[in-house]
């Protein structure tokens, strides 16, 4: 993995640098994830919230109570729409980015998939990376 890496949204006035490699990068398949991509399942990896900035722009944001039951704020990009992070307010010290708004995603490698109890039956579900049926046991 590579660390800094970049990102934005897909209008580009949005800019982020994260400064450390992700704790966490896998596929949720909750509602709500499905609400905030519009797909079957999010991609999603987690920085420390210190290794993270704003480089430009800003993001509006939503807040919800997800299928866990906790709180999250889910922000985009509120011109092109793009979505782009998510805050748990049970996790204060994470931030969660959609692996889609990396500048080159393509090295990211998926260590799990999350919430597959709620996973559509045309989401096609990863081979041999642990799987869990809501949140794994942490
Ligand atoms: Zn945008
Ligand atoms: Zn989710």
């Amino acid at each position: 993995m590579t660390a800094p890496f970049q990102g934005g949204c897909r209008c580009g006035q949005l800019r982020y640098e994260a400064a450390a490699e992700p704790i966490f990068f896998g596929h949720c398949h909750c509602r709500d994830c499905q609400y905030a991509s519009g797909a079957g399942f999010s991609s999603i990896l987690a920085v420390p919230k210190a290794a993270f900035k704003i480089l430009q722009g800003s993001y509006a944001e939503f807040d919800l109570e997800a299928e866990s039951g906790n709180m999250v704020s889910r922000k985009f990009c509120a011109t092109c729409g793009t979505s782009l992070f998510s805050e748990l307010k049970a996790a204060p010290d994470i931030w969660i980015i959609k692996a889609g708004t990396l500048d080159d995603p393509s090295w990211l490698q998926a260590g799990m998939q999350i919430w597959c109890d709620s996973a559509q039956p045309w989401a096609t579900l990863t081979e041999g990376i642990p799987t869990f049926g809501k949140n794994p046991e942490m």
